[in-house]
């Protein structure tokens, strides 16, 4: 929902300043429609229905996993695709993965988004929309910015939109946003020490050698700065910042290669997350084995590591797998001719 222009419709029509939070209060609690929000007068909630679109997205396709997560296909009123995902854990956590924008610009070489031409920056409309979505499924309580897109090119939008989420239910340090390490927008993320707000960075290489090979944004903003970046956040806070680590086979799953990345990111500000990597063509994931070398080597260094929890693999809602292209029927096997 567009919050702009809800306000601004509401006040044209000579409305009481209350009717903006009543309408959000129903929205942010997951109430279907305006139809549902029963202390409005009946012919406001058809007004209302015509002139701000309940929802600036429109679902186009959505598929649900053997393990419960669900992922949805939106469409822009423009026409972008946009995609985002709904986890559900054993413990009942839920969490949502929120796209900023419509694909991704930046070329990383194991994530399918990456091989999608960018379309645009989302509004702050269009990604609360996102978890306006599945609240109106179930109630929420994580949120992390790991979808489509690098929210750092869209920090303003991103951040608008993370600000109304504590009334859907999900609060700032259950908030976290994940960057290439895109310094502009870091260094300003950085700098607002207000907000709790969680961040990650998805590093993946223990060297500019290897991580400009594997992620080419690695060539403009090299490793170095972009860790001093993320540990004066964590120094700021006193709180962890997570750092993402695809399992590839050969690449850079090497004992040696878990020392390096424990020299350089120490015991203190940092909090290691190892992403068994999702097939998206490119690579091969590294084994069960090679991932608990690695991890032995972090914590035999005394860095803090685990290893995530992969969801929605079977409906292309992994991390990484996100490209708003739905899977094809598989067609049958051609007939051979008698
Ligand atoms: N652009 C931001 C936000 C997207 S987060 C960022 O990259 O941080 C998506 C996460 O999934 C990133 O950590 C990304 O590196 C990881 N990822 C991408 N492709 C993957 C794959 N094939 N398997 C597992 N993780 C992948």
């Amino acid at each position: 929902m567009d919050l702009a222009l809800l306000e601004q419709t509401l006040c044209e029509r000579g409305e009481p300043a209350f009717r903006v939070r009543q309408v959000w209060e129903w929205t942010a609690r997951g109430a279907a429609g305006y139809e549902a929000m029963t202390n409005l007068p009946r012919a406001l909630r058809e007004d209302l229905a015509s002139a701000v679109p309940f929802s600036t997205l429109t679902v186009e396709t959505e598929r649900e996993s053997r393990d419960g997560t669900v992922k949805t296909l939106f469409r822009t009123a423009d026409g972008h695709p946009v995609e985002a995902v709904l986890m559900r854990y054993r413990d009942g956590r839920r969490s949502l993965c929120l796209s900023s924008q419509s694909g991704c610009p930046l070329t990383c070489t194991f994530c399918a988004t990456g091989s999608m031409a960018l379309g645009r920056n989302l509004t702050a409309a269009e990604i609360l929309d996102q978890a306006l979505h599945f609240r109106r499924l179930t109630k929420v309580d994580h949120a992390v910015f790991m979808g489509m897109g690098e929210p750092m090119l869209n920090l303003e939008e991103v951040l608008t939109a993370a600000r109304r989420l504590p009334e859907v239910g999900i609060t700032h340090r259950r908030t976290t946003i994940s960057t290439v390490g895109w310094l502009p927008g870091l260094r300003r993320f950085v700098a607002k020490v207000d907000e709790p707000i969680r961040l990650a960075l998805s590093l993946h290489a223990p060297d500019d050698e290897l991580r400009s090979r594997i992620m080419p944004v690695n060539e403009r903003y090299p490793i170095a700065d972009v860790v001093a970046e993320c540990r004066r956040h964590a120094e700021a806070r006193n709180r962890r910042v997570f750092v993402e680590y695809v399992m590839l086979s050969g690449v850079n799953d090497s004992p040696e290669q878990a020392r390096g990345l424990a020299a350089l990111l120490g015991r203190e500000n940092f909090k290691v997350n190892l992403i068994p990597y999702n097939p998206t063509g490119l690579y091969e994931g590294s084994s069960r084995d090679r991932i608990a070398a690695f991890r032995h080597e972090l914590e035999r260094a005394r860095v803090p590591v685990t290893v995530r929890l992969t969801r929605g693999r079977d409906i292309e809602a992994a991390c990484g797998q996100l490209a708003a292209v739905p899977k094809r029927p598989r067609r049958e096997s051609p007939r051979v001719p008698a």
